[in-house]
């Protein structure tokens, strides 16, 4: 046994395998197919990793080949899974909307419910991947795997790295221990969780980190390793609650928007949300969640009229804590915990579907 091997064996006595409810799982061992492969089903959605450069110069289009493309250009995953396939858009993820976001969970929950079906790889645009990963997350009951994965150079770039990436993902999705992880993503070697992954470089092949909690495992070899499990409990004492948000019967989400802090602040952009009737405002404040006083007054005002208000943190790692230079319970402000403002702003939306109550979804941010 190699060192994987025995890395493996010796963490696992430590660490359940899986801590999310796990009731609809069938994993690939299972459902395997009679040529005994896992039977993993791709959702294109476009990005870099479906881009092509153009000229001899850095220009490139996000979202311009199709899935079958991307597939043909890794001929080895098909020894991995039976692999198929659909185009359920073909964007630069910059251009994520929410009624994508609900197709897709819409079509990802229903292909999940089926026997045939063993894992599930969403190919997306690296810029808000990680949003639509929480959406996912926050969203699909199913404990199958659900891998999504991108790439930092277009698909005819040299050394493009899309072709690397998506066959780890099929490595991803195909295992056993991927199963009750919640929504992964598959980045450049590292397997992260949809709720701490962020993309932390506008350039670079190694993308995307997790601040806070840091990757999930790693793929090596066509293998996928776990060091450890999903565990965010606001005290990290016990595993994660996951209460799923049922967006069956939606067409769209509330309307959420983040208010970014700086030095001399101005009041402005959350007036303006305000006015726009927006329902919450998650503030990407300085510090610990921290706010230019003009600021503090109008999100306060804010929530005195019933709109929901998420202090979380422009800084890359570390908590928004409740209460530490601001009484919360004074302003009816909820504070993010690890979330980033952008993941604030998922779970804001999602939140909103079932209440408006700040302490409710105080609950909801400890616990997701
Ligand atoms: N703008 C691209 C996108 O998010 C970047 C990428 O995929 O890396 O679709």
């Amino acid at each position: 046994m190699g060192y994987f091997g025995r890395l493996k064996q010796a963490v696992s006595g430590f660490f359940p395998a899986h801590t999310r409810e796990d009731k609809n799982t069938k994993t690939a061992e299972n459902t395997a197919s009679p040529r005994g492969l896992p039977n993993i089903h791709i959702l294109a959605t476009g990005g870099t990793i479906a881009g092509r450069q153009t000229g001899a110069g850095p220009h490139y289009q996000a979202g311009e080949q199709g899935i079958e493309a991307l597939i043909g250009a890794v001929p080895t995953m098909r020894g991995l899974a039976n692999i198929s396939s659909e185009q359920v858009t073909n964007i630069g993820s910059q251009d994520m909307d929410e009624k994508t976001w609900l197709k897709l969970v819409h079509r990802v929950n229903e292909l999940l419910t089926r026997a045939d079906v063993d894992g599930i790889i969403i190919t997306h645009g690296t810029d808000t991947l990680e949003e639509t990963a929480y959406f996912l997350d926050l969203t699909v009951p199913s404990g199958k795997p659900v891998v999504l994965v991108g790439a930092m150079r277009p698909a005819n770039a040299v050394g493009a790295d899309g072709p690397a990436n998506l066959f780890d993902a099929v490595v991803v999705a195909s295992s056993p221990d991927s199963a009750a992880r919640g929504v992964l993503v598959a980045m450049n070697g590292n397997v992260f969780e949809a709720r701490d992954v962020t993309k932390v470089s506008t350039t670079a092949v190694q993308a995307f980190a997790a601040p806070n909690f840091g990757p999930l495992g790693q793929v090596h070899d066509g293998r996928v390793f776990y060091w450890r499990s999903s565990d965010h409990r606001a005290d990290h004492t016990s595993a994660r609650q996951h209460p799923e948000f049922d967006v069956s019967g939606l067409d769209m989400l509330p309307a959420v928007g983040i208010v970014y802090g700086h030095a001399n602040a101005p009041a402005l952009p959350v007036t303006a949300l305000v006015e726009a009737q927006y329902r919450g405002i998650v503030s990407a404040g300085v510090g610990n969640g921290n706010l230019y006083h003009e600021v503090l007054a109008a999100l306060a005002d804010a929530a005195s009229r019933g709109i929901a208000v998420v202090r979380s943190s422009r800084v890359a790692a570390g908590p928004t804590m409740r209460g530490i230079e601001l009484d919360d319970a004074r302003y009816g402000f909820v504070a993010a915990g690890t979330l980033n403002p952008q993941k604030a702003r998922v779970l804001l939306q999602l939140a909103l579907t079932r209440t408006q109550e700040p302490g409710e979804i105080q609950k909801m941010f400890d616990y997701c």
